[in-house]
């Protein structure tokens, strides 16, 4: 059997299919948008709406103000989708929602390393909550903000993704270099003119030394993402901490009361 390679493709469910791909269509994701190295299909969830008046919500049991999205409605968007794509059918459903998981740079390497999702861009109040259980929505949030609907948040995912896929930022992004690879910020950048109000590029950057100029980066991006964030810190010490193997034998004596080790610890 041969397979086709697939392109990355977004599925995207709103109420407002007009404002896609709005800010995707212009520069490099745009560029790569026309020449098909990925792709993107904004359906309306109102075509799903069954009653006369094509009403895709109604206000929310037990009280409250505004308005919800049905679940009978959001459910045949979903599967209209689902079977609109049967080769995608086992893609990321995601719904971007402000109680969802924060959306990291390792979940956006693992979503444009796939065949690309489909996301429900929400409205009004949210949605009903039956749906996000019957079709096992994955709760996305882009920040601890409350938005007016998905579709911003959803653009800023699909942004996200289609930067890494193959071809469309070239080495630009290859993610070596760029914030949050490896757990920190990006160091600062500088160009011309070498005179900025006064101020200078910093020398070292001018030195041609890679060598010199890497140990800088590393030790900005270091600094930076100590000060600016330490959660991020705090979890990367956790990550790349060596894992200590055998107890180490050329220390001086403890000072402090040694911890009990485990009796079959190796001594060498
Ligand atoms: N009443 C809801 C907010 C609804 S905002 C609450 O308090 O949780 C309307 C829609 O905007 C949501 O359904 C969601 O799709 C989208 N949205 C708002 N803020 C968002 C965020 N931070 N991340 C992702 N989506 C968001």
């Amino acid at each position: 059997m041969t397979s086709t390679p697939r392109i990355w493709h977004a599925t995207v469910l709103t109420l407002f299919p007009e404002m896609f791909p709005g800010p995707l269509g212009v520069s490099l994701a745009g560029k790569a948008l026309a020449s098909g190295l990925w792709a993107l299909e904004a359906r309306d969830i109102r075509d799903s709406a069954t009653d006369r008046h094509r009403s895709v919500d109604d206000s929310p049991a037990g009280g409250g103000p505004g308005m919800v999205l049905r679940a009978d409605v959001l459910a045949a968007a979903i599967d209209a989708a689902d079977g609109a794509s049967e080769r995608q059918k086992d893609r990321p459903r995601l719904l971007m929602s402000p109680r969802g998981r924060p959306l990291t740079q390792s979940r956006v390497a693992e979503l444009a390393a796939g065949p690309g999702p489909m996301i429900v861009c929400g409205r009004f109040e949210g949605i009903d909550q039956r749906v996000i259980e019957a079709r096992r929505l994955e709760e996305v949030s882009v920040g601890d903000y409350v938005l007016s609907g998905g579709e911003i948040a959803a653009l800023a995912l699909i942004d996200a993704c289609v930067r890494l896929l193959p071809g469309v930022m070239g080495k630009l992004a290859s993610g070596a270099d760029e914030s949050f690879s490896e757990g920190l910020l990006e160091y600062p950048q500088y160009t011309r003119p070498q005179e900025f109000e006064g101020q200078p590029i910093p020398e070292i950057l001018l030195s041609g030394d890679h060598a010199r100029v890497a140990a800088w980066r590393r030790a900005e991006a270091e600094a930076l993402t100590r000060g600016r964030r330490p959660d991020l810190w705090a979890n990367r010490q956790v990550q790349t901490r060596p894992v200590q193997t055998r107890p180490a034998q050329t220390r001086p004596a403890q000072t402090r009361p040694a911890q009990k080790r485990p009796k079959n610890t190796t001594d060498g």
